[in-house]
């Protein structure tokens, strides 16, 4: 028996990829989706997955988010800002805030293409 989770987030950002070959490496902008998911098989005296309120969740999420939302990624985090690079810091993020059961961060930045992370050895 397990349970799966989905919250999903949004922001606007600009960015630039500066060694790219392509297009890229110009500054230009998405609209970004971020979906969390988490797994879990204890639910709460609620019915609620443990530890994994979705208001809470979404609270801890959208305080992740908005500190990129309207910003300058390649300013606001210290690393490639791929969207690679960023599901991987959310997740972290996340999981210093005491997120538990986290599966994955998926980030869409485009309607077409998404990149996610998860820590494989997490829940194994
Ligand atoms: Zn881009």
């Amino acid at each position: 028996m397990m349970f799966r989770l989905r919250i999903e987030s949004h922001f606007d950002a600009s960015h630039r990829i500066p060694n790219h070959p392509g297009k890229c490496k110009n500054l230009h902008g998405h609209h970004y989706k971020v979906e969390v998911f988490v797994v879990g098989n204890k639910l709460d005296a609620n019915g609620i997955l443990e530890g994994s309120d979705f208001i809470n969740l979404k609270q801890t999420l959208t305080g992740v988010t908005d500190n990129f939302d309207h910003a300058h990624l390649n300013d606001a985090i210290g690393d490639d800002t791929s969207a690679e690079n960023i599901s991987r810091i959310i997740f972290t993020e996340l999981n210093n805030k005491g997120v538990s059961n986290l599966e994955k961060v998926r980030v869409w930045e485009s309607p077409t293409q998404y990149a996610e992370y998860w820590d494989k050895d997490e829940g194994q």
